[in-house]
């Protein structure tokens, strides 16, 4: 393990950042943290870094009620201290003079300032009379990988097991749909098995279109200080155009674009060809299957998938990669020979302890999760999953993809546990949300893109949007802004800024920024991280999840959300925990979460520990212990 002291010192980024620190007051970087003169009467308070899925561990400074410094928290696991640019200015917005402090609502053409007593009501009625005049299924409810734990569990309960409608999903299907179907299309479940550490115990890391250095520059940093600390370190670096990761990298290997596909078939079919399968991994854990080949045009509406996976046996897998010769692939991939058997024998070597890293380059791909696929079949070919410093590592790009998203899942489709089409997680859902079982539906009805050509068909009538700006990050926008500006769909928008969607609403909510509010975040290896509010939000900004709670009261079912104003986020967050009782998914409670920068779940009752390795029995107590891996 490396020392802190060392990792800040060694770390490539650090020095570069001290001398921005002197120029930007307010800033504490990692390097200057422990001589700071700034120590005074701040008090510093801990969170999670609201910017990214990497989930650094951050302490903010507050004085005279203002956040007034930020600095990497050094007992924090994931940064040991550092932080990112993006990390360093996390509050700056707080006291930004475009902030939005007052609920906003159109009149003739133009915004006029309201109460938010008086929006609430107006949200309230609007999609209760939308809902009485046109059915459940003409609301819906937009979220994000932003949104904390608690705000998108309200929004899930309030849209199923209040409303009755599966019109919820979010902007992580954008970034993540095709690394969650690559999990579950693998390994039948959406859960990753890795963590960070895996980082200090790896001899070789592979990046599939992943620029870490500056997407994800502290986890970038650790495999930096990885390499400069332990011998026979490589970074591989497998990407379209040349990036500053590439320029770090031990070896930069550029492709046509989309030829990764048949890189990663290369690479199986040469491990087969060598050699280096491990086939006691192999017979123990694998079952082959041919997936599905038609998967319709990302852009049409309605698209049903027809073909379905298919089982195969080894030997049919083989016969297939036989198309995937190195020096056949050469032409479409103008990856050489030469350079793809280098890669496999990275793979294949059973002294190399490997990590693929990759983000959106594989998930915002038009294969995105037929690549997905291919790097866990290298994975899965060679044993190498589920140990310290061997696995394949899908990171995320928000702050709470996952810990929201994917685990509470604000998609159409999910439940806090499992999805809506099983009707055992529909009947646990209705018992914990004290609804009738009928009232949560069995089909999923919009995914994100869907939702809103919906808005453009005039299906869905009435949508709220709440810490995502679709009008910037969805494709297409020549359709959905004219969709959304239609006077068929009433549009209530909550954030922080103006933004290009804001401008459609015909209601703006304030909203609070993390700092001013109490939540939980979840990052890519599963960590759960708390925090407490630390100053008031400006004008009338208002937590996401108590302006859900205000308007599903108003709408008549309050006696589903009887939470408390101060600590709903708390209450919340316990109700939650329900849906992951044992062993296999147990969630850490608050107390815990409050003493510690997060903890991965599965939570360990017996040992107060979290589960860094999951299906691994030497690891993960979840495991049949009689098995080697438990998938
Ligand atoms: S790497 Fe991500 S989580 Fe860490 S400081 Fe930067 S933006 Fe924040």
């Amino acid at each position: 393990m490396m020392n802190r002291r060392n990792f800040l010192k060694k770390a490539a980024a650090a020095s570069a950042m001290a001398a921005a620190a002197t120029m930007i007051p307010g800033i504490l970087f990692a390097s200057d943290q422990e001589d700071s003169n700034l120590s005074g009467d701040i008090n510093w308070i801990k969170g999670p870094c609201r910017f990214c899925g990497v989930g650094c561990g951050v302490l903010i400074g507050t004085q005279n009620g203002k956040a007034v410094a930020v600095k990497g928290d050094p007992n924090s696991s994931v940064n040991k201290g550092l932080l990112c640019v993006k990390g360093y200015h996390q509050i700056m917005c707080t006291s930004s003079a475009d902030r939005l402090t007052k609920p906003l609502v159109k009149k003739n053409g133009k915004y006029v300032e309201t109460s938010m007593e008086e929006a609430l009501d107006l949200v309230a009625s609007k999609m209760k009379e939308t809902i009485e005049k046109h059915g459940k299924d003409s609301v819906a409810m937009y979220t994000s990988g932003q949104s904390t734990i608690p705000e998108g569990y309200v929004a899930s309960k309030f849209m199923k097991g209040a409303i009755g409608t599966n019109n919820l999903d979010c902007n992580a299907r954008l970034c993540m749909a095709s690394a969650v179907t690559g999990f579950l299309t693998t390994f039948g479940a959406d859960e990753p098995m890795g963590c960070y550490e895996d980082i200090e115990h790896a001899n070789v890391f592979v990046l599939w279109g992943n620029n870490m250095a500056e997407m994800h520059p502290v986890l970038f940093s650790r495999m930096l200080d990885n390499r400069l600390t332990r011998k026979n370190v490589r970074i591989i670096d497998l990407a379209t155009r040349t990036t500053r990761t590439s320029k770090a990298a031990d070896k930069s290997i550029l492709f046509k674009p989309q030829a990764d596909l048949a890189i990663a078939n290369a690479i199986c079919y040469e491990l087969i060809n060598n050699g280096w399968v491990n086939h006691n991994f192999v017979e123990k854990h694998i079952a082959f299957s041919k997936g599905k080949t038609n998967i319709g045009y990302g852009l049409e509406d309605k698209f049903k998938f027809k073909d379905k996976a298919e089982p195969i046996d080894f030997d049919q897998y083989k016969t297939f990669l036989k198309d995937y010769r190195p020096d056949k692939v050469e032409a479409i991939t103008g990856v050489s020979a030469k350079d793809i058997k280098y890669l496999a024998s990275l793979y294949g070597n059973p002294n190399l302890k490997v990590v693929s890293f990759w983000c959106m380059g594989l998930n915002q791909h038009t294969r995105g999760t037929w690549m997905n696929n291919l790097v866990y079949n290298i994975h899965l070919l060679t044993g190498k999953i589920s140990q310290p410093g061997n696995g394949p590592f899908s990171l995320t790009g928000q702050p709470s993809a996952c810990g929201t998203a994917r685990e509470v899942g604000t998609f159409t489709h999910k439940l806090p546990k499992g999805v809506v089409m099983n009707e055992k997680h529909r009947k646990l859902a209705a018992k914990i949300w004290k609804v009738p079982y009928e009232r949560i539906p069995a089909k999923p009805t919009y995914h994100a893109t869907e939702m809103f050509r919906a808005v453009d068909r005039g299906d869905i009538k009435f949508i709220w949007t709440q810490v995502t700006n679709p009008l910037v990050s969805l494709p297409k926008t020549s359709r959905y802004r004219p969709a959304m500006e239609k006077d068929s769909c009433f549009v209530v928008v909550s954030d922080v800024f103006p933004t290009p969607t804001s401008d459609v609403a015909d209601v703006i909510l304030p909203a609070a920024w993390h700092v001013e509010k109490s939540g939980m975040y979840g990052n890519s290896e599963r960590r759960t991280q708390y925090w407490d509010k630390m100053v008031e939000a400006p004008g009338e900004a208002t937590p996401d999840a108590w302006m859900t709670i205000e308007v599903a009261r108003r709408m008549g079912y309050g006696d589903l959300f009887p939470y408390s104003k101060e600590n709903h986020h708390e209450e919340i967050y316990n109700e939650y925990r329900q849906f992951h009782v044992g062993k296999k998914h147990n969630m850490a409670p608050v107390e815990v979460l409050k003493k510690q920068s997060g903890v991965i779940w599965p939570y360990i009752e017996e040992t107060g520990k979290s589960t860094q390795w999951r299906f691994n029995s030497k690891y993960d107590p979840a495991c049949d212990s009689t098995k080697d891996f438990d998938f």
